[in-house]
């Protein structure tokens, strides 16, 4: 497995559980950090192997969606929690070595050959009898086999003190922010704020950023005081892409964002890379164990879990992309509105 994130550990748990000798390999040197992320996820999360007290930084409750700064309009039972990213991939990645995986940090792969060989940084070379690509937006391995997320949002995060706790995820959608939005998710005194943009304009993105926090500044919902951090990052939002594929004789499988799978719309993507990657494991190790259809199999699975919703954020997408959208488009095409779930949409 490349890529010691939640989908990579997942696939490595889900593998090792069966028995299969695992080798999970990250370029970072130690798993979860440093974060990029917001570190949201919904309240439909729910995983044995992530101890959720010393895991969640505060619950959420609502959602609050404001349309180029008009009034806030409240989402209720929008539920959920905040985490640290940082120890929720710990946690997958501690799962997975107590299931047996091993785990190579600080190593990246550099090169893929034609048939299947993994050249790694450290100048080892591993030949798997199944290969998973779980390494990110970027994927070394979806580009081995031709697989590439085209279409991209790029963020930029600061960690910024509230003046008061605060319980919903805002979200801030504005024409200025084309093919993104901005985001303040609370964790207790402090919160991520955020913006992402379609990677094209990117250069746009520091003085975004500044004037969304100092607007907040202004208006009394930050403290003044220096950001804990700044991160940010890259998220695809073109939809799933073919996850199953071949190097000669070694299979191929993708899961998490290499294969796509955040939301067009929201960017949300933990869930989907944990479910995407256990599914990859159980599948690699079902084709291990002599199960033809296991690679087949997990193409359908993750295709009726996602493509239905996906093509819906992209159908929402693809309406925002064009003349600049006004204040209704933009407020129809986030997932608050009852228009944005409506059969007749975008
Ligand atoms: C700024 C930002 C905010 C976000 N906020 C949210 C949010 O609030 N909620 C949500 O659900 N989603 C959010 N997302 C999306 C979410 O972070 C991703 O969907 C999720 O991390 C995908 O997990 P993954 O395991 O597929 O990939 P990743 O978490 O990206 O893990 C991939 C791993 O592969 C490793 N790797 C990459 N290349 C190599 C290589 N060549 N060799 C070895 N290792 C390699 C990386 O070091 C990394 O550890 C956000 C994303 C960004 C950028």
């Amino acid at each position: 497995m490349v890529g010691c994130g939640p989908a990579g550990a997942s696939a490595a748990a889900a593998a090792a559980r069966t028995g299969c000798a695992v080798l999970l390999l990250d370029k970072r040197r130690s798993a979860g950090t440093p974060v990029q992320c917001a570190e949201f996820v919904s309240a439909a999360l729910s995983l044995d192997a992530v101890p959720w007290a010393a895991v969640t930084s505060q619950p959420i409750e609502r959602m609050v969606t404001l349309v180029e700064g008009r009034e806030p309009r409240i989402t209720e039972n929008f539920r959920g929690r905040m985490i640290s990213r940082a120890r929720f991939d710990r946690a997958l990645a501690d799962d997975a070595v107590a299931h047996g995986a091993r785990c190579l940090t600080d190593t990246a792969v550099v090169s893929i050959d034609d048939d299947g060989g993994v050249r790694l940084s450290n100048g080892a070379e591993v030949r798997p009898r199944v290969l998973i690509g779980a390494d990110g937006p970027q994927s070394r391995v979806g580009a081995a086999v031709g697989r590439r997320n085209t279409e991209l949002v790029a963020a930029r995060q600061l960690t910024v003190p509230l003046t008061d706790p605060h319980d919903a995820t805002d979200i801030f959608l504005r024409a200025c922010y084309p093919g993104g939005y901005g985001w303040l998710f609370p964790k207790g005194p402090f919160a991520n704020l955020g913006i992402g943009v379609e990677h094209r304009r990117r250069d746009r993105l520091k003085p975004l950023l500044d004037a969304l926090r100092a607007e907040l500044t202004a208006a009394g919902r930050l403290a003044p005081g220096s950001a804990t951090s700044l991160t940010g990052g890259l998220i695809p939002v073109g939809g799933r892409l073919p996850v199953c594929a071949r190097l000669r004789e070694v299979p191929v499988l993708l899961a998490g964002d290499a294969a796509g799978l955040t939301n067009p719309v929201t960017g949300a993507g933990i869930e989907s890379a944990v479910r995407s990657g256990t599914l990859a494991g159980i599948a690699a190790a079902g084709w291990l164990a002599g199960a033809a259809a296991a690679l087949d199999d997990y193409e359908e699975e993750l295709s009726s879990l996602y493509d239905a919703s996906f093509a819906r954020a992209l159908r929402w997408r693809r309406a925002l992309e064009g003349a600049e959208p006004g204040e209704e488009l933009l407020r129809r095409a986030w997932i608050s509105s009852p228009e944005y779930w409506s059969d007749r949409a975008a």
